[in-house]
């Protein structure tokens, strides 16, 4: 009688250090690249090719897919915060808002959420940025908020707030903008208008 199957083997492809998603920054993993085999009483003889590719920590043991040696929260953290930032700044030339009391008023909005503190001529450099690009606000903020979950949105609604009104009085020109940028992330007007409720009622 012969005996044939299958049989898997989990061969190491390349080892190095990751940014684990389960035990944290800078681990050892090896990269492992499932091979099926077919098999002769039981005898690897005929690869059978690539059954699947894997990252594991060498400190948790945790199994990920290889998207994982790409995975940096650190780096990841830092431009979502840039990208509240420009937002913020696009939304505030867009209300002709770019006086030294919104610049200070999202310095104060971004220290909030980051705990860093923004120098002025990063936002100055983010207007010239937008203006040299003539950045049109609803495309911009429909395309760079794709990824944010209804909270995210939530909170750049609340900077570009406390950014263009930071007195709490949200004037024709800042309420049209916020609306506008709202739309273009999807957000409904009558939730749009809670918050805007909200802010100036000291929330
Ligand atoms: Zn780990």
């Amino acid at each position: 009688m012969i005996i044939f199957g299958t049989r898997t083997t989990n061969p190491t492809a390349g080892q190095g250090m990751f940014n684990c998603p389960r035990c944290g920054p800078q681990k050892p993993y090896t990269h492992k690249k499932a091979k099926r085999w077919f098999t002769l009483y039981f005898i690897p003889v005929i690869p059978l090719g690539t059954a699947g590719e894997y990252v594991e920590c060498g400190a948790c043991a945790g199994t990920f897919d290889m998207d994982a040696l790409h995975y940096d929260p650190a780096a990841e953290q830092a431009e979502m915060f840039d990208r509240l930032r420009r937002l913020s700044v696009l939304a505030m030339l867009h209300a002709q808002r770019y006086q030294p009391e919104n610049v200070a008023a999202l310095q104060t909005a971004l220290q909030g959420v980051t705990q860093d503190f923004v120098q002025e001529d990063v936002i100055h450099q983010d207007v010239q940025f937008a203006q040299q690009a003539q950045a049109q606000l609803e495309p911009v903020f429909g395309q760079q908020t794709q990824d944010l979950s209804a909270d995210g949105k939530t909170l750049l609604l609340r900077i570009v707030l406390s950014t263009l009104a930071p007195s709490r009085q949200v004037a024709a020109q800042d309420h049209q903008v916020v609306h506008r940028a709202a739309a273009a992330m999807g957000m409904p007007p009558n939730v749009v208008e809670q918050h805007i409720a909200a802010y100036v009622a000291g929330q």
